[in-house]
C-alpha cells in the first residue's frame, strides 16, 4: 500500500464516523506528506483545518493509521502543504460538480474590494458599517451591528458553524466557498450569517458586503426584469465581495430566478468572492431546488446547527441578561432554560417576556411570578417543567405525609428517605444546584443535598420498590 492508498484507506474509515458535512469539510484536500515507521505528516490546506483536525480529530486519525500500517506509530505532524497532485479529490468527486474548476483557486487572505464611489455612500451612515448602496432599491441594508461573534454563544450543537464561520470571516473566498450553514429555525443561522457580514467590514470598511433573503434576491430579480434593468441587477450582485443569503430553501424557479442565481454564484465563486448561504435543511433535502445548485452548495462546506443543549441555554440566558444589566438568580434561570428547549429565539422571547414584566413593576424575578409568564412556553417545550414547591407536594402526597415534616427537623427514617427522593428529583429533574436543594428542604447545608442525591443514586439499581416510587411521581409530576 503506497501513502495515498493508506490515506484513502484512512479516510474511508473516518467516512463512517462523521456526518457528510464534518467528513468532507475537515478531509477535503489533506493527503500524507511523509511517513517513517514512528511518525506521520500530513498535509492540511489551511491553519484552520490543522487546528481543528488537531483538536477533534487527532486520535481517530492516529488509530486509523495504526490499525491500518501495524505500526507503532507515535505521531502525527499537521502541515500546510498544497497537494502535489489532484489525487485525493477521488473521495470528493461526487460532491464538486463537473462545471467548477478541478484546482479550487488559492484562498486570497482579504476581501479585494474597489472602493465603492462615495456617492453611493448614504450621507451620516457611518456610525455603522453600512452594505454598499445598491443601484434602484437592489438589496437590503439589514446588515444588524447587533449580530457579532463576540454574543453568540458556542455549545456542542453549533461549534462547528461557528468555526467555520469565523474561517470564512478571517479568510473570505478561501477554502470555505461556499459556507452553507443548516438548521431549524430560531437556532442562530442569521446571526452567524450577519456576523460574518459585521466582522468582514470590521476589518475592511470598504468589502462590499451584500446580505439578502433568497427572497429579496426573487423580488429583485423579478422586478429588474419588468422594469428592463436587468443589466444593473447582474451587475450589482455579481461584483460584491461577500454575498450572505438567508434561507435559500425559499429560492424558486420562478421565471428563471434559480438559474440567475447559478450564474451569478458561478460568477463570484470563479473571482474568488466569498458566498455563505442558510437554509432549515441540507442543499439535497430542498425539493424545489435544482440539481445543479444543490451540487453546487455542497462543494464548499456544510455545517449544520441543532438545538441548544441546556448549559447552553443558560449561557444564552446569562450573556442576555448581562446585556440588558438585569440581575436575575440561577434559579430562575434554569427555570426557563428548562421550560424553553427548543430554539434561541423562543429562549429569548420568554427571557424578555420576563424581564419586561419584572422591569415594569420594579420587582425581583422569582419562581412564583416567573412560572405564570411563561404558562404559554409549556406547550412547546419537550417537558413539563415543575417546581420545588410541587416536587415536595407530589412527595407528599405519594408517601401520605404532611409537608411540614418532609421540610422538617426529624431524623425518622420514615421522612428521611422521601426527603432525600426530594432532593434526588431536584437535582435530576430540576437541574437545581445543591445550595438550592439545602435551601429549599428547609434550609439544610448543600453537603446534605449532595448526599441525599449520591445516597438514592447509588440505591436505584438495588432498590425495586424504588424504582416503582420514582416511576410514579415522576408520572405524576408530568401529568397533573
Ligand atoms: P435563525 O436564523 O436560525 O432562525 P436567528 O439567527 O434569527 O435564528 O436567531 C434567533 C435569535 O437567537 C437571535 O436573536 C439570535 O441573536 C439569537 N441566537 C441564536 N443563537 C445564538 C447563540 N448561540 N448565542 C447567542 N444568541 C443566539
Ligand atoms: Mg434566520
Amino acid at each position: 500500500m503506497n501513502t495515498q492508498e493508506l490515506w484513502l484507506a484512512v479516510l474511508g474509515e473516518l467516512e463512517l464516523s462523521l456526518s457528510k458535512a464534518n467528513f468532507t469539510t475537515w478531509f477535503h484536500n489533506t493527503f500524507i506528506v511523509g511517513i517513517n515507521e514512528s511518525e506521520v505528516t500530513i498535509g492540511v490546506p489551511n491553519l484552520f483545518t490543522k487546528a481543528w483536525l488537531e483538536k477533534k480529530y487527532h486520535r481517530e486519525i492516529l488509530q486509523s493509521l495504526q490499525n491500518l500500517t501495524n505500526q507503532r506509530l507515535r505521531s502525527i505532524t499537521y502541515r500546510v502543504e498544497t497537494r502535489p497532485t489532484a489525487i485525493a479529490n477521488l473521495h470528493f468527486e461526487d460532491a464538486i460538480t463537473q462545471e467548477l474548476p478541478k484546482t479550487l483557486p488559492e484562498p486570497v487572505p482579504t476581501i479585494n474590494a474597489q472602493n465603492p464611489s462615495n456617492s453611493e455612500k448614504k450621507a451620516g451612515a457611518e456610525t455603522t458599517p453600512v452594505l454598499l448602496t445598491p443601484p434602484g432599491r437592489l438589496g437590503e441594508f439589514t446588515l444588524n451591528a447587533k449580530y457579532a461573534f463576540s454574543n453568540y454563544i458556542v455549545g456542542k450543537q453549533n461549534e462547528l458553524a461557528h468555526a467555520a464561520a469565523q474561517a470564512v470571516a478571517s479568510q473570505p473566498g478561501g477554502a470555505y466557498n461556499p459556507l452553507f450553514i443548516y438548521g431549524g429555525v430560531g437556532l442562530g443561522k442569521t446571526h452567524l450569517l450577519q456576523a460574518i457580514g459585521n466582522e468582514i467590514l470590521l476589518h475592511n470598511s470598504s468589502a462590499r458586503v451584500l446580505y439578502v433573503t433568497s427572497e429579496r434576491f426573487m423580488t429583485d430579480f423579478i422586478n429588474a426584469i419588468r422594469t428592463g434593468q436587468s443589466p444593473a441587477f447582474k451587475n450589482y450582485y455579481r461584483n460584491v465581495d461577500l454575498l450572505l443569503v438567508d434561507d435559500i430553501q425559499f429560492l424558486t424557479g420562478k421565471e428563471g430566478t434559480q438559474e440567475e442565481f447559478f450564474h451569478t454564484f458561478n460568477q463570484l465563486h470563479q473571482n474568488n468572492r466569498q458566498i455563505v448561504l442558510s437554509s432549515d435543511r441540507p442543499p439535497k433535502a430542498i425539493p424545489a431546488l435544482e440539481s445543479r445548485l444543490a451540487s453546487r452548495f455542497e462543494s464548499g462546506m456544510l455545517a449544520d446547527i441543532g438545538s441548544p443543549d441546556f448549559e447552553t441555554r443558560i449561557a444564552i440566558l446569562s450573556l442576555k441578561c448581562r446585556e440588558k444589566s438585569f440581575l436575575m438568580g440561577q434559579e430562575i434561570l434554569q427555570f426557563i432554560a428548562n421550560t424553553v428547549q427548543n430554539n434561541v429565539r423562543e429562549l429569548e422571547g420568554a427571557l424578555n417576556k420576563v424581564i419586561a414584566f419584572h422591569h415594569f413593576k420594579n420587582m425581583v424575578p422569582t419562581l412564583e411570578t416567573v412560572r405564570p409568564i411563561l404558562s404559554s412556553f409549556h406547550a412547546t417545550s419537550v417537558k413539563r417543567t415543575v417546581t420545588a414547591k410541587q416536587l415536595i407536594q407530589t412527595v407528599a402526597e405519594h408517601y401520605d405525609l404532611r409537608i411540614e415534616d418532609l421540610v422538617g427537623k426529624s431524623r425518622e427514617k420514615r421522612f428521611a428517605f422521601p426527603r432525600q427522593i426530594i432532593m434526588y428529583l431536584m437535582r435530576e429533574e430540576m437541574k437545581s444546584s445543591y445550595p438550592s436543594i439545602g435551601a429549599e428542604i428547609g434550609g439544610r447545608d448543600h453537603t446534605t443535598a449532595m448526599h441525599a442525591y449520591d445516597k438514592i443514586s447509588s440505591c436505584i439499581s438495588e432498590d425495586e420498590k424504588l424504582q416503582h416510587d420514582l416511576e410514579l411521581i415522576r408520572q405524576r409530576i408530568y401529568t397533573t
